[in-house]
């Protein structure tokens, strides 16, 4: 990511990356790829280089960005048909402020349709296959994002997670993904998720470009006002002492090959000094069904602006208003959009709102309590992210509960709003990668990233 040294034009970068993203077009990473946008904001970067004006500290760096963040180039999907592509009159802030530093984007990549899925199998445009086993997910929903980096066709990718889509495809693919504090970084122009959860954050090969990355896009936003005040760039790291290891995610349902990996780098951490802490917090074990009454609640309401009046898709055969609305949404939205409407209205309905919705908001208030009493005990908790490695292609897609098991490790972190850093930290016994993740209290993540890059496998330093 250094080409501060010139040794190389930003033409010749981006052209690499565009040849890459070619290369492995069976993968299926990218929905669209803007190559003469790409190449000719490159040859404006060479230019201004030659004549010694300055340029950003992303300048002609190559990147991809998730499908459901804005851009002024490159029409938005969010991996659905009812957007029909939309061309955006604006970027998001994270988008400019990218771009601003002189990053480039060349392609935007797949994703689970409205972020909603852990496998990239929700997308309207097809599944994206795993870097490391092409039968196998790419995991989700920034599943593009996480192959784009892990096969080196560019150093970082933008990501959203809500739940996990972070982290979870970054340690399926064995590269590095952090989940900001959540409030660090603008949601301005990212097709909202789920509101109280969702989080902008990055997919790279090392936690240097990370800190990069977050340094250039954290900080305040008049157009999201649950943004903090930048408390990034001037944080001070500090080394953990304490690690937790939380005993409620040591069971049969986590695999062994991750418990073992987890074992043995918390035995080394030991080894080194460091003092283990066994942590017990039960109030996890309903951390699942919590999300899964929360986040339906807010994706209902955030997607009933897709109508088929605004903007995007509308159905052809619709007679009136109401068949306008109807069709135009059973039409567009893909199964598991539909399947979390439909629940996210009915949580929200009178005579369940009390039993589902309010009750979860409770319990949601107890987890974040939890993480505040843990963290009282512990400077970072080190826990895997996933129950397992990547699955089948076809696996689960067809049995949400099981896929919805897939977030049982993740989706704590966004309930309470605490950063997380997805690192890889080996390989199964057949070749897949092996993630865990570091967790801290709100506003640690840059502690979590300087701690990360000490136990986390180094990617091929010669790229950087
Ligand atoms: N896999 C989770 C879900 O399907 C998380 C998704 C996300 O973080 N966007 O809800």
């Amino acid at each position: 990511m250094k080409i501060a040294s010139r040794d190389i034009s930003a033409v010749s970068l981006v052209q690499e990356a565009l040849d890459k993203a070619k290369k492995y077009a069976d993968y299926n990473i990218f929905i669209s790829i803007n190559e003469d946008a790409a190449i000719n904001r490159a040859k404006e970067i060479d230019e201004k280089i030659e004549k010694g004006e300055k340029v950003g500290r992303l300048a002609g760096v190559p990147y991809a960005c998730k499908d459901n963040f804005l851009s002024k180039n490159g029409a938005t999907t969010a991996a659905s048909k009812i957007l029909e592509p939309l061309k955006a009159p604006i970027n998001a802030t994270a988008i400019e402020k990218l771009e601003s530093e002189g990053a480039i984007m060349i392609g935007r990549v797949n994703m689970d349709a409205f972020a909603h899925g852990s496998s990239t199998e929700n997308s309207y445009f097809g599944v994206t296959k795993n870097s490391a086993d092409t039968e196998r997910v790419a995991g989700g929903s920034s599943g593009g994002s996480a192959v784009a980096v892990a096969l080196d066709i560019v150093p970082f990718a933008t990501g959203t997670d809500t739940g996990g889509s972070i982290r979870q495809p970054a340690s399926f693919n064995g590269v590095y993904g952090i989940k900001p504090t959540y409030g660090t970084i603008s949601r301005y122009g990212v097709v909202a998720m789920a509101s109280s959860l969702d989080c902008v954050g990055f997919i790279a090969r090392n936690t240097e470009d990370l800190d990069l990355l977050m340094d250039i896009c954290a900080g305040q936003d008049v157009k999201d006002l649950t943004t903090l005040p930048d408390y990034y760039v001037n944080t001070e790291v500090q080394e953990p002492k304490k690690i937790g290891f939380l005993k409620d995610f040591d069971s049969d349902a986590i695999d062994v090959e991750i418990r073992d990996a987890l074992k043995a780098k918390l035995d080394s951490l030991k080894k080194d000094g460091y003092e283990i802490v066994d942590l017990e917090m039960p109030i996890l074990k309903y951390a699942l069904a919590v999300y899964y009454i929360i986040t339906p609640a807010e994706i209902a309401s955030n997607l009933s602006r897709y109508d088929g009046i605004r903007y995007g898709y509308r159905s052809d055969n619709a007679k009136d208003l109401n068949e306008i609305y109807g069709k135009t949404r059973f039409e567009g939205f893909m199964k598991e959009n539909k399947r979390r409407i439909m629940t996210g209205n009915f949580v929200l309905s009178s005579g369940f709102y009390d039993a589902y919705y309010l009750k979860a908001q409770k319990v949601r208030t107890l987890i974040i309590k939890a993480f505040e009493d843990a963290f009282s005990k512990c400077d970072m908790i080190l826990s895997p992210v996933s129950p397992n490695p990547a699955f089948k292609i076809g696996e689960k897609v067809n049995d949400p509960v099981a896929m919805y098991m897939e977030d049982i490790l993740s989706v704590t972190l966004n309930l309470a709003g605490v950063p997380g850093v997805a690192l890889p930290v080996g390989q199964t016994k057949s070749g897949l990668p092996l993630g865990l993740q570091l967790i801290g209290p709100r506003r640690s993540d840059k502690s979590l990233l300087k701690f990360a890059e000490k136990i986390g496998c180094k990617l091929d330093e010669e790229n950087k």
